[in-house]
């Protein structure tokens, strides 16, 4: 395990550094998930921090350029083009104010299902509004790198500043880090995908000046590439005239004119193994290796793709997109069963549509749940060890395959209101995050808009 050559847990003498300030729940972490749940916390009344290690919120959405809300929508085979949206509360008031601010597209084809296109600028300036709308308190430029505890009582973080480390006390700690980091630097367990071997990277770009319209001729209205395009992309790789691992990529229009959104590399590394972004080292060598596929892909496109001929890479994610790091081992797990079976909890808190999109191996491998969703339990946002902290986001616990459908963005913003009600009733009843019932956290995210019955 590449990790054993760090140190995760503290090698600090906490007590010698500065109390920044002293809140009642600190966000580690401004993606999907923290941005729900710090806003939703403040709503709430309780004095409110989020600390971001970027400028902006938004993570894989926006600094991993993931481009489109997934998850709102139910997948089917009935030939329908009206979609039938599923998902609701906060996830639905994020995708009504990017739509407000011209940053949403309508929905578009994704197989079975739909899917909507965001503009990344919209989605933090949408995410900046929600935070200071609601009283968050925000450290941009800001990462947790320790973490404030006695035995297994977390009361904060450690910090660390362009001008230094610090100490910040809370009475509750939600890690919306993607990566459990905090869970991590506590020393508690965490897995990571099956048997250490995680979902590929991807380096997301946008392709400027092209005919979307000849695009769309030549494509179809399904986002994912048709089969012509497939043989297109195989023989061009077999051309040995450029360097395309995937064959079954994704395009969207976006919400800008003459402008595309392309999913297609497939991080690995130069010697073909799968990459762990959470050892630095291989992370360094993703984001070599996804610059040039970027290029690689882009070529293709403009010399084989009608509508492409002119265009230009305009823009690619500020770092390559991660899709699974660490996930917590929770009170409870979520189960590739549940999702296949598209189970319901009696402490379901938030509900999933979204079919196992697993990026591994030569081709993504996608399956639909049809007509239905399943719900993921309270207890996966729990971990087994530690009080005073909960997770929220994509390192929520669950097994391999289920994650590849319960990451998505409409399920995050979920995971973050169902983390801040849970801190809420915490903070206001001096109760332990595995004493909050999940039925009555279902029960007040109803009363919050979030539809589940
Ligand atoms: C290539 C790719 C394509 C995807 N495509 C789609 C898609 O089309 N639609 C969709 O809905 N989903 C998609 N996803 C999934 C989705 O984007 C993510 O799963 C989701 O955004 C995760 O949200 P999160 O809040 O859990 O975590 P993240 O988005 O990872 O947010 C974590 C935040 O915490 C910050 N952070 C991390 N560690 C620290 C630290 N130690 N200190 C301070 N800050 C820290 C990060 O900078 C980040 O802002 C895609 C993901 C990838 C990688």
């Amino acid at each position: 395990m590449p990790e054993d050559r760090y140190a995760s847990r503290n090698v600090l003498d906490e007590h010698a550094l500065p109390l920044l300030v002293a809140v009642d729940a600190v966000v580690a972490g401004g993606g999907a998930a923290g941005v729900s749940a710090a806003t939703n916390l403040a709503r709430k009344g309780h004095r409110t921090l989020l600390i971001e290690r970027y400028g902006f919120c938004g993570g894989g959405a926006v600094a991993g350029m993931s481009g489109t809300v997934c998850g709102l929508f139910l997948s089917s085979e009935r030939h329908t083009n009206r979609p039938e949206q599923v998902v609701f509360g906060f996830a639905d008031e994020f995708r009504a104010r990017l739509a407000s601010r011209g940053g949403l597209t309508e929905p578009q084809r994704y197989g079975k299902t739909w899917t909507v296109t965001h503009d990344p600028l919209v989605w933090r300036e949408t995410a900046d509004d929600f935070l200071t709308g609601a009283g968050v308190e925000i450290l941009f430029h800001t990462q947790v790198v320790g973490v404030l505890r006695d035995g297994d009582t977390v009361r904060g973080l450690i910090v660390d500043t362009k001008s230094g480390l610090a100490r910040i006390e809370a009475r509750v700690v939600v890690d919306a880090s993607g990566d459990a980091d905090v869970v991590h630097r506590a020393g508690w367990a965490t897995t990571r995908g099956r048997n250490g071997v995680m979902q590929n990277p991807t380096m997301i770009f946008r392709l400027g000046n092209v005919d979307v319209d000849r695009f769309l001729g030549y494509w179809g209205e399904n986002t994912i590439s048709p089969e012509h395009v497939v043989e297109a992309l195989i023989a061009a790789d077999n051309s040995g005239r450029y360097q395309l691992p995937r064959k079954k990529i994704w395009i969207f229009s976006t919400s800008r004119p003459n402008e595309l959104l392309v999913n297609a590399t497939r991080i690995l590394g130069r010697d073909g193994r799968d990459l762990d972004v959470t050892d630095p080292a291989d992370h360094t060598e993703a984001e070599l290796v996804a610059r040039h596929q970027v290029r690689e892909y882009a070529r293709f496109l403009k010399d084989r793709v009608p509508g492409c001929e002119d265009s230009f890479v305009n823009d690619t994610g500020v770092e390559v997109g991660i899709r699974q790091t660490r996930s917590v081992v929770g009170v409870k797990r979520l189960e590739n069963a549940d999702v296949v079976e598209r189970r319901k909890h009696r402490d379901g808190v938030v509900r999933c549509p979204w079919p196992i999109e697993l990026h591994s191996g030569a081709k993504p491998r996608v399956e639909w749940l049809l007509d239905d969703f399943y719900e993921i339990p309270y207890g996966t946002l729990v971990p087994e060890t530690g009080e005073n902290i909960i997770v929220a986001g994509r390192c929520l616990s669950a097994e391999h395959e289920a994650l590849a459908s319960a990451r998505v963005t409409a399920q995050c913003f979920g995971y973050g209101h169902a983390a801040a009600v849970a801190a809420d009733m915490v903070l206001r009843n001096a109760m332990r995050f595995r004493d909050v019932s999940g039925e009555d956290v279902r029960a007040a995210l109803n009363a919050e808009g979030a539809g589940l019955d």
